[in-house]
Order: structure tokens, then C-alpha cells, then sequence
């Protein structure tokens, strides 16, 4: 009787066995649908053999095979199989991954591909009429205004919140919309003209077609990285390639999608997320696995798709913290993404202005090529002189200094846009009682509630649990609580009352809750409808806005007292990125960062836009510490409801790690147990124990033993992961 070994989306290490019914053409790479424990689940299909007798009396069959998919290649396992060991994951989870999501038992629908929509003749004359009245339609309406050729392409109309969808059907229905040619139409199309620097680049990238090659491509903000990637995957396109670029966050890939498509026409371009519904998501991997797409573009998840002609790889933002999945399976997609082109035999891009210290690392060491661009792509844009000025943020109450508030000022007079940056929302960070000193915490967690002033209520950033905001200290009776530091909420109070005329509109995860809401801003900013932008991170890359002249950075001293290592180049990285919006066409910008370290040397770098004295300084920390990329890192993290429990796993587990190293060898360092940073979130205790290694196969080797003896450990009330090359520390 012949068996297949399938992995299982299942937190268990472990491969099932199941037999074959006679009839079913069952091979390695087969997904398959089988029962587990009486639930039923979808698996694929690891190895084929035959049973054992001893086996073979408690197997069950396989139910059936997932029709709709085709099986998966064996550089796809190979990849699963090398991040399940990398990253200490079950191996069915990781192949859970490079999955789309299936469709029921039998359900092989394939959704067709909504068509790009515009105002029609009729539309144009009829509707504002009836706009004022109409809050909805009016929101729809500014959707069609601010898209490039007025035209609402798939992944738009797709976006688009329920509320609207029913407005568009009736619009569609009365001819107010009709189908439009996309705007990545070839009539419609631009070829990008390379500079010099940008031609080099792409030549080298091409030159190394033939074979693995990680590239650094490190160019400041507004040089024109993209434009290389698009040179390069028009080359691999045309030598009957698939390129696979992936990006950071979704919110970028509708703005690159339509620069993808201006760059590649009459190339099938297709996007993976997982904000797409699940046939949808199920139909664009068939076409990437089936080789009938030429280059997908995607998040992090989309690193796993099979890409049977893959040629290039490009990882864009290649810094990003968001290539790091913090759940589950704990990978990075950029070092993945470079495993599978060492695999594939292709060169692998990797795209910043501000690299990783890792990659930084490797370039310098001369194991990736480093290509740089350090000039503006359009010509008379330079990069924004960088004013540091004292924040005086604690006396003026509001968080902004006179020299900001005079270049806003400015800005309004000329009818340019600013931005005000500050990476914090809600309306401050904590809430304080001036009698007694009272500050509310969260009930779940060990840390303070942010309050939020418009919703009336004190909320948590780790759990979040809300409650009403007190009128009174429960401790002293004082009725007068101060809200203590600043937020987005309060800064855009502040700006309202100093610049009652302005337009003032505020990015972040609050304000943008709201599907497409972001897309329809974008819109409205592009078309000049916006004065002042308040933004979090969420708006800190990848949008050129071209009135945006100014940008102020508030509460950047912050990651200063962070206990995290990576805080101080990730605010490098994010400034440089923030500062990098100003002034990108024709008008030229600045930045104002407030702070009450004028001469720390990272502010005094960043006013020179120095990334390369940045990464300096902290890469010869690093090397004093022995951190990163000096030496490699796994954090083993435990979790539960009682301290006491978390203490007693990670003392047995230390115990257990050292029994180990007695018999692995030297060269592991095993740290002891620790909390957490955030002792406690949402009920559970938190601890931790970090271990270093200044080489990887050795940390490798100890961490397969170490995680079988966890195993064993483990007891129902604890939580516990590992996480191999971390980057967080919260
Ligand atoms: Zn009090
Ligand atoms: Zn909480």
C-alpha cells in the first residue's frame, strides 16, 4: 500500500502519514485535503512510500486532492524546507505560506479581473448636481477626480469600502460609469529616461544575469532606484524571465503597480497580498506558477510563489522591519528572498537609501556588489537642507517650536504643502494627575494608557483595552489630570488653532481605519486639497507628493532612551526616509527636526544627510557589543498568565540549553532568563532568554537540539517561541 507524508498547517513538528486511495495520482509537491483528528485540512504532500506493516492498521486515506492547484515545484519545498530548519518552524506551517488560500472542497472558481471604470460623458454632466446632498456619492466621486486619467483601475475598484461598492452599481446602472482603458494602456504609457548613474546600475544588474549575485543598490531618496529595477526586469522580461519584487507594505503596491505597468507594457503584471479576497489571491498565484505572469509584485508572503522562469529578484526597502514576520512562522522575507536566488542561480537586488546594517555589512565586506546612486534623478531637485532647532515642546504645551510654525506659515502663503511628522498616535501618551502624581495604566499590560480625546476614552497600544477617561483621580479626588506628551490627535488640535484657514489632515492607524480611506487621501493631497499632513510612519516612504516642501519631525529624541538596539538605526532610517519627502519635483524643500540633542552625533549626521557616518558609528558599536552583524542572535520567548510559570519554563529550558552546549560545543552563549521588555501584555507574563553566536551553522546546530529538549519541556499554560535572527526586543 503506498503512503504519502503530508505537512500539515499544524503547530506540531511533525509529518502525518496517510494511505493512498487506489486511483489518485499522488507525488511529491501534491496538495491534498485530508482529515486530522476528525478536522478537516488542507496539506501538501511531502514524500510518497510505502506503508510499514506496523503502520499501516491505524493509517486513514487521504480524502481527496485539491484540484485547483497545480502541485507544488521542488524549489518551493526545497525553500519551505530551508526556512522550517533556518527558522525553527514546523514545516507545515512554512509550506501553509507559499499557499494561496483555498477555496472549498470542489470550488474552483476563478474570479475574473474587475475592469478599470471612469466617469462617463453623461456622469460628468449629471452628477454634481447631486453630489452636495450625497455624502457617499460625493466620496466616490473624489475618487474618480483623483486617479491618474480619472480611471479607477481593478485593484482601486477592488479597494473600494462596501458602502461604495452599492454606489458604484447604481452608478454603473443609470451610465454614469463606464468601462475606461486603464491608464497603463499603451496610448497612455511613458518610458522613463535613465540618467548616467542610473544606466551603470541597471548595466550591472544585467551583467550579472547569468548567475546568483546579491547587489546592494543604495541610492538617496528621490534618485530613482525604481526606475533601475524596472530597466533590470524589462531586461530579465524580455530574456523570457519572471522577476518577483517584493515591497514592504500593501499600501505601496497600488502606486508601484502603476509605474510597473508603465515600465513593462504589454507585460502581465500581477500583485500578491493578503488584503486580496482569497480567489482572487488563488487566481494571480496560479498565473505566477503557471508562468503566464511576468513579474509579481508583492508583500512579504509573495517571497514563496512558485515562479517556474525566474530570473530576478528585487527586494525594495530592503530595510523595512515589515519583511520580518513576528508570529508563527518567524522569517525574514529579504534573506529568504536570498536564499531562493543563490538557489535559482539569479542575482538578487536589494533596494535602500538607508541599508540594513546586515546588508551594509556584507556590501563592505565585498559579498554583495554595491551599486550607489548619490544624485537626485530629477535634476535640479536637491536633497532638503536639515535644520536641527531645540524643542521646546514641554513649555509651549502644543509640541511645535516658532521656527516650524514660521515655515508653515510660509507654505500656506505660497500654497505649498507641509508635513509634520511625529510617530505617535493617539492625543498623548499618558494622562497624569497634578496632585498626586496618578497615572493610568493598562489593567493587562505594564504600560500606560494613550489617550485618545476624540473617542473620549484611554486606550492600550499593546492590547487594546479602553476605558472612559476619568473626570477625577481615583486616587486624590483632583479633577485637574493633565495629558502628558503628544500625539498626532493633540498636534492636529494645535495646528487647527494656529492655522484656522489651513486644510489639515491626519494619516494614521486611527484616521485610516477605514478600507481605501488612505487611497482617496492620496487622491486629495496629489490634487492640492491638503495644506498640512500629520502623518505617522505609515505615510514616512514611497509617496511623492509634489507640492510637499516642508517637513517637521517631532518627538524624534524618543528612540534615543529605547532599550532596543535597532532603535537608533531604524530613526535613522525613518528620518532619512521622512526628510527624503520633501521637495522631490520641481520646488525645493526643508526639513525642521526638533530636538533637545542638537549635537548627538546621529542629528548632526542626518543634517548632512550621512547615512554612511551613521551606519559608522553604530556598525563599531555593534562590534564592540558583539551584536549584529557581528554576531548572530535567537531569542527564545515564553509567555502565561502566572510569572511563576514563565519562570519555571525558561529555568528549565536555560537548564536544558546548557546540556546541550556541553555536548554542541563552544561558541554559544547562553544568556539568562529575563522579562521582557513589556513585562506584561494582554494578561500574559512575558520573559525571555537571548543566545549569541558569532557563527551561524553553530547557533544552527544548537538550536535543533535545544528546540527538540523545549518541546518536551513545554507545559499547557505556556506559550513559547523562538524567533532566529529577531529584530525586536518589545
Ligand atoms: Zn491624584
Ligand atoms: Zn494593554
Amino acid at each position: 500500500m503506498a503512503i504519502a507524508r503530508v505537512a500539515l498547517p499544524v503547530a506540531v513538528d511533525k509529518i502525518f502519514d496517510y494511505w493512498i486511495p487506489e486511483g489518485l495520482a499522488v507525488t511529491t509537491g501534491t496538495l491534498v485535503r485530508v482529515d486530522l483528528a476528525g478536522r478537516p485540512l488542507a496539506g501538501v504532500v511531502v514524500d510518497v512510500g510505502a506503508a510499514s506493516a506496523a503502520q499501516s492498521g491505524s493509517l486513514v486515506p487521504l480524502r481527496e486532492l485539491v484540484s485547483e492547484l497545480a502541485p507544488l515545484p521542488p524549489d518551493v519545498l526545497a525553500l519551505a524546507g530551508f526556512v522550517a530548519e533556518y527558522y525553527q518552524a514546523p514545516l507545515g506551517q512554512v509550506l501553509a505560506l507559499a499557499l494561496p488560500p483555498l477555496g472549498e472542497a470542489g470550488a474552483a472558481r476563478v474570479d475574473r479581473r474587475a475592469q478599470p471604470m471612469a466617469l462617463s460623458a453623461r456622469g460628468r454632466l449629471e452628477l454634481p448636481a447631486r453630489l452636495p446632498r450625497a455624502p457617499r456619492a460625493r466620496e466616490l466621486h473624489a475618487r474618480f477626480a483623483a486617479a491618474p486619467g480619472g480611471v479607477l483601475d481593478a485593484d482601486a475598484l477592488q479597494a473600494l469600502p462596501d458602502s461604495l461598492h452599492a454606489v458604484r452599481r447604481a452608478w454603473a446602472r443609470a451610465g454614469w460609469i463606464e468601462p475606461a482603458a486603464s491608464p497603463a494602456d499603451p496610448a497612455s504609457r511613458s518610458r522613463v529616461e535613465l540618467n548616467a548613474g542610473q544606466l551603470e546600475a541597471a548595466a550591472a544588474i544585467e551583467a550579472a544575469a547569468s548567475g546568483f549575485q546579491p547587489v546592494l543598490l543604495q541610492g538617496v531618496t528621490g534618485s530613482g532606484k525604481t526606475d533601475v529595477y524596472l530597466a533590470a526586469a524589462a531586461a530579465a522580461i524580455a530574456r523570457g524571465r519572471q522577476v518577483l519584487l517584493l515591497v514592504p507594505e500593501i499600501n505601496l503596491t497600488p502606486q508601484l503597480e502603476r509605474r510597473v505597468l508603465a515600465a513593462l507594457p504589454g507585460r502581465r503584471v500581477v500583485t500578491l497580498h493578503s488584503a486580496l479576497a482569497a480567489g482572487e489571491r488563488r487566481h494571480r498565484w496560479q498565473e505566477a506558477a503557471e508562468g503566464r505572469a511576468d513579474l509579481v509584485l508583492g508583500t512579504r508572503l509573495a517571497v514563496f510563489t512558485p515562479l517556474p522562469r525566474l530570473g530576478l529578484v528585487v527586494v525594495d526597502e530592503e530595510h523595512d522591519p515589515s519583511f520580518k514576520q513576528q508570529d508563527t512562522v518567524r522569517y525574514h522575507a529579504r534573506d529568504v528572498a536570498i536564499w531562493r536566488a543563490r538557489d535559482r542561480r539569479v542575482p538578487c537586488v536589494l533596494g535602500t537609501a538607508t541599508p540594513a546594517l546586515e546588508s551594509l555589512h556584507r556590501a563592505q565586506q565585498g559579498r554583495y556588489a554595491w551599486l550607489r546612486l548619490t544624485q537626485r534623478a530629477v535634476v535640479p531637485a536637491a536633497l532638503p537642507p536639515l535644520r536641527l532647532v531645540p524643542d521646546r515642546s514641554t513649555k509651549s504645551g502644543e509640541g511645535m517650536g516658532e521656527p516650524l510654525q514660521a515655515a508653515i506659515d510660509a507654505r500656506l502663503e505660497r500654497g505649498e504643502q507641509s508635513l509634520v511628522f511625529i510617530n505617535r498616535r493617539g492625543f498623548a501618551p499618558a494622562l497624569l494627575c497634578s496632585a498626586c502624581g496618578w497615572q493610568p495604566g493598562c489593567p493587562a499590560c505594564s504600560a500606560r494608557l494613550v489617550v485618545h480625546r476624540d473617542a473620549g476614552v484611554l486606550r492600550c497600544h499593546h492590547c487594546g483595552h479602553a476605558e472612559a477617561t476619568p473626570r477625577r483621580c481615583p486616587e486624590c479626588g483632583n479633577v485637574d489630570l493633565l495629558p502628558l506628551g503628544h500625539g498626532t490627535q493633540r498636534l492636529e488640535h494645535a495646528l487647527a488653532a494656529a492655522f484656522p484657514k489651513a486644510r489639515i489632515a491626519r494619516i494614521d492607524r486611527d484616521s485610516m481605519r477605514r478600507k481605501g480611506s488612505f487611497a482617496a487621501l492620496h487622491g486629495d493631497i496629489h490634487a492640492g486639497e491638503i495644506d498640512i499632513l500629520i502623518g505617522t510612519q505609515m505615510l514616512a516612504k514611497g509617496h511623492d507628493f509634489p507640492r510637499l516642501t516642508l517637513v517637521g519631525i517631532l518627538g524624534a529624541d524618543n528612540a534615543l532612551y529605547s532599550a532596543d538596539f535597532r532603535a537608533t538605526e531604524r530613526l535613522a532610517a525613518l528620518l532619512l526616509q521622512v526628510a527624503g519627502r520633501a521637495g522631490r519635483a520641481q520646488l525645493p524643500g526643508e526639513v525642521i527636526v526638533q530636538t533637545s540633542f542638537p549635537t548627538h552625533p546621529l542629528f548632526v549626521a542626518l543634517a548632512d544627510h550621512d547615512y554612511d557616518a551613521i551606519a559608522a558609528t553604530l556598525l563599531a558599536e555593534r562590534r564592540v557589543a558583539e551584536l549584529p552583524p557581528f554576531a548572530y542572535l535567537a531569542l527564545l520567548a515564553a509567555e502565561a498568565p502566572d510569572r511563576a510559570h514563565v519562570d519555571d519554563f525558561l529555568g528549565r529550558a536555560h537548564a536544558a540549553g546548557t546540556q546541550v552546549l556541553a555536548q554542541t560545543g563552544a561558541g554559544v552563549e547562553l544568556f539568562s532568563p529575563v522579562a521582557a521588555a513589556l513585562a506584561r501584555r494582554a494578561g500574559m507574563e512575558r520573559g525571555q532568554i537571548l543566545v549569541r553566536c558569532a557563527q551561524r551553522a553553530v547557533l544552527q546546530r544548537f538550536l535543533g537540539r535545544w528546540r527538540t529538549e523545549l518541546a518536551g519541556l513545554a507545559r499547557r499554560r505556556v506559550r513559547w517561541s523562538l524567533d532566529v535572527d529577531p529584530i525586536g526586543f518589545a
